[in-house]
């Protein structure tokens, strides 16, 4: 079977699944597959070089049925609409997995961040936010980091909507702590991996204390969940990033490690480790395998090698559907996105909570908030796992889709 869906098709085939084991109907289904709206805008930006060059942005609001739409913004070459609208329904799915008052978008630009200074990047994010900033609203659509969007891109963002609409802070989540960012939001989805992968390897009669762990990507998500799941006991063997990868049979020094990243944004020049490909990495003989880069690394031609036993997609839509059928086949757990990474959008609902009150909380108590949803949750989807014999992904969008559904139906309007 040749794999030949786009993104969107493939997260739409996923949605289909559980669909028809809750019984959906078509009237439901056809609202629920069709984003809301849709935004393409030109961002035209000043070089260093004295040139202008236009990119694109592009921002999908996929639901909002549940409350305000939430999702991050990708700085990336390969940004275009199919992926942007396929990652906003996932964020659809995971809000309402997790049971926060959000609705699911998602946007990007398409551009490559790495070429760029960051004079560039700061007129880039600045027009963007005036082109698209209509869009968005503290009750409409708020904005979040993703793959090469970090705490500053967030300041710029609430500090060029704020010069339009009056001081807004809870416009974007993941600011830095002083413009109202919320203590735990750089770690959370890190964190909330971490916990997804303790529930999951414990259920998987795995012992994480001295489990072998190769993480893909080693940014924001992939860094902090080797850092967390190492302080639980587990071996990270491998990592790896854009640069290529890094492996010790006997662990890496993750802490080093994860100094080194944060100050060099990169693993390259380590000086640890022997050099291992992204590829490898992928099929190393571990017991779990974290996604924690791109979408699509997890196909039908790598499945089959895989050796972990189980694989938590840190990542968003790590692994195609055919990759996805195989492991399943192959008895292979797989912790899915839409429940492993939402720890990112949950401790993003806790800052949007303290702006909207103008209030501050401390670590502990987000980090203990955290525990507590990703806990519930684990135990909602697996619940409906042992009653409907599904795989764990298929019992996460039943529930997701359940109540987006119900308040669909609710609200009306059709
Ligand atoms: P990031 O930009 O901080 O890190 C991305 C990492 O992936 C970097 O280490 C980069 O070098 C690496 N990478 C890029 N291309 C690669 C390639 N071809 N092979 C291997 N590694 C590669 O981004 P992030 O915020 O850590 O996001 C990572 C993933 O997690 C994305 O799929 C994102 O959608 C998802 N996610 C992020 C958050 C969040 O809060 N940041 C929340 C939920 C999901």
């Amino acid at each position: 079977m040749a794999e030949k869906l786009n993104n969107y098709e493939n997260t739409n085939r996923l949605f289909d699944k559980a669909a028809d084991v809750i019984g959906i109907d078509e009237d439901i289904r056809k609202i629920l597959k069709t984003p809301f709206r849709e935004v393409k805008v030109e961002v035209p930006v000043r070089l260093d070089s004295g040139d202008i060059e236009v990119f694109l942005g592009y921002r999908v609001q996929h639901n909002g049925s549940r409350g305000p739409m939430k999702g991050g913004l990708r700085f990336h070459p390969e940004v275009d609409f199919d992926e942007v609208r396929s990652l906003a329904s996932l964020m659809t799915w995971k809000t309402a997995l997790v049971n926060i008052p959000f609705g699911g978008a998602k946007g990007g630009i398409t551009c490559d961040p790495w070429q760029m200074s960051q004079r560039e990047l700061e007129m880039l994010t600045r027009r963007f936010t005036t082109r698209m900033g209509f869009a968005w609203g503290l009750h409409r659509d708020i904005p979040a980091p993703d793959v090469n969007t970090n705490a500053q891109v967030m300041a710029w963002i609430m500090d060029q909507y704020s010069q339009r609409y009056g001081y807004t802070p809870g416009i974007v989540t993941g600011k830095p702590l002083e413009l109202g960012g919320s203590p735990g939001r750089e770690a959370a989805t890190g964190k909330g991996v971490s916990i997804a992968t303790r529930e999951a390897a414990r259920d998987a009669g795995i012992d994480l204390r001295g489990a072998r762990v190769a993480i893909q990507g080693f940014g924001n998500v992939g860094s902090y969940t080797g850092k967390f799941l190492s302080e639980m006991g587990a071996t990270i063997i491998a990592v790896s990033d854009a640069s290529g990868g890094l492996y010790a049979n006997a662990g890496l020094p993750i802490k080093e490690l994860f100094d080194h990243t944060y100050e060099h944004r990169t693993i390259e020049g380590f000086g640890q480790g022997e050099a291992l490909s992204n590829e490898d990495l992928i099929t190393i003989d571990c017991d779990i395998l974290i996604p924690a880069a791109l979408g699509g690394v997890i196909t039908q031609d790598n499945a089959r090698q895989i050796e972990a036993k189980m694989v938590v997609e840190a990542a968003n839509s790590p692994i195609t559907t055919i990759g996805d059928a195989i492991l399943n086949e192959r008895g292979i757990v797989v912790v899915p996105d839409i429940f492993a990474n939402a720890g990112g959008v949950t401790v993003s609902y806790f800052e949007w909570v303290q702006n909207i009150q103008a209030m501050t909380w401390d670590e502990d108590h987000v980090n203990t908030e955290l525990e507590k949803i990703m806990v519930r949750t684990y135990n909602e989807v697996t619940a409906i796992m042992k009653q409907r014999h599904v795989p764990m992904r298929t019992a996460a969008f039943m529930i997701a889709i359940q109540r987006v559904a119900d308040t669909e139906k609710m609200r009306g309007g059709f």
